[in-house]
């Protein structure tokens, strides 16, 4: 066996930089804003209007001047006389007579004059007037116009994935169309002349193709289509006419997992090393996922994931999702990490940073403390399954004391 040397393997953040300097951003098209949910903008969303467009009332009350109710207190209430009422989607433009008020609703513009809104239930009214024991603050319960945004603003910087909050100011504003990244279509393959898929009743030596589903979930969380391509011999033609084939699909990125290794059949490094251009066979300082084959096929970027189940999803983490946000030219492509605490001695093999996947809960003492981390096995599922972080475990120790703290990083996407 060959010992595993130091100086061979390469930091896992050094062979993430090398995959990222090679992924270009997806040409962006403009798009109708209700098909855009989950896509990356691709301009700055600056604002030409308002938001709100006009003064209205944040309540529903009265519309008064300050002055008609300097003198009101429990002790001398003020009845002034109802002008009227204002509802929503009123155009407003009547102005508050003096020694008036106007029933106004949330939302509804401010009658010229108006200088405060007094919530109704501050107040006791009929039909015909309303009493006040309060004087009211100039301004209170009046949103201004350009309160939220105002023109010029950019409330949104290209590059932001569009959520809920993201595509309302953008409606807010009346941008029905937007310019986001074309969606990108990931073909999935799965080399192994082990596998058969899920429907099929595996033979002696058989298994079922898992990976093919643990990235199909991956893909979409990234925001991407996934495209799968299906099982592939484990032979240089096989796995060369795959990746071809992806590509002819409309493939704008390829992930595959298993044939990374040294082994006799482990062929996708073969090709990646003779057909991609460039091609990248590495070694990565890391636990799981040591092999990692990275190229470009006709442009369109290539991932060779480990085969063991367990560490294709870390290498997905590590390595794709952050060249899948590149990709899609979002803007933040590594999410900041956070400090788990231990709440119980924990041993691992050093040599390699060990990527401990487990589940964070809320820390009684405040932050997040890991839970017990179950078995880590890099071809065992089981833990993964109720895992939702990736805690970083340096290499050159073998063990977290109780009461320390690691940086982790969530995983499974938003
Ligand atoms: P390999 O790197 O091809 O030797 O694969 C490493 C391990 O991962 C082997 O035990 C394979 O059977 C397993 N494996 C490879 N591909 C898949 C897959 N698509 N689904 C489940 N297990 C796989
Ligand atoms: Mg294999």
């Amino acid at each position: 066996m060959r010992r595993e040397l130091a100086h061979d393997l390469q930091p896992l953040e050094k062979v993430r930089e090398t995959m990222l300097s090679h992924i270009e951003p997806m040409p962006a098209e403009v798009r109708p804003l209700e098909e855009a949910y989950g896509c990356v903008l691709r301009e700055d969303g600056v604002a030409q209007e308002n938001v709100p467009p006009f003064d209205n009332s944040a309540m529903d009350g009265f519309a008064v001047r300050v002055l008609d109710l300097q003198k009101a207190s429990d002790g001398h209430p003020v009845t002034l006389p109802i002008q009227g009422g204002l509802p929503a989607g009123d155009p407003g433009g009547v102005p508050l007579e003096d020694r008036a008020a106007i029933r106004i609703m949330t939302g509804a513009p401010l009658p010229p004059g108006a200088e405060a809104v007094v919530p109704h239930e501050l107040t006791r009214f009929d039909a015909a007037s309303v009493t006040f024991s309060r004087t009211p603050r100039a301004g209170q319960n009046i949103r201004r116009a350009g309160g939220d945004v105002r023109p010029g603003d950019i409330p949104l910087r290209a590059g932001v994935v569009l959520r809920g909050p993201q595509l309302a100011i953008l409606a807010s504003l009346g941008h029905a169309r937007v310019r986001i990244s074309r969606r990108a279509r990931v073909a999935i393959i799965s080399p192994g002349n082990e596998l058969v898929e899920v429907g099929a009743l595996p033979g002696p030596g058989q298994i079922r193709n898992s990976n093919a589903y643990s990235l199909r979930g991956l893909l979409l969380s990234a925001g991407v289509e996934p495209v799968n391509i299906g099982i592939v011999r484990d032979t240089k033609k096989d796995v060369l006419a795959a990746i071809e084939g992806a590509i002819q699909r409309g493939a704008d990125a390829i992930v595959s997992t298993g044939g990374v290794s040294a082994g006799d059949y482990d062929f996708v490094r073969t090709v990646v090393s003779e057909a991609a251009k460039p091609g990248y066979i590495f070694k990565v300082a890391m636990r799981p996922g040591k092999p990692q084959v990275f190229g470009l096929f006709d442009g369109r970027p290539f991932f060779g994931l480990p085969g063991n189940p367990a560490a294709s999803i870390v290498s997905f983490e590590v390595f794709v999702r952050p060249a899948l946000r590149r990709l899609r030219a979002e803007s933040v492509i590594l999410d900041e990490p956070f400090g788990v605490r231990f709440p119980f001695t924990y041993s691992y093999k050093p040599g390699r940073v060990f990527l401990l996947r487990t589940r964070v809960e809320p820390d009684p003492a405040g932050g997040f403390r890991a839970v017990d981390p179950g078995e880590q096995d890099s071809s065992f599922l089981s833990s993964l399954t109720s895992a939702n972080a990736l805690i970083t475990l340096e290499a050159d120790r073998d063990r977290v004391e109780e009461g320390e703290l690691k940086w982790a990083r969530w995983i499974g996407g938003a």
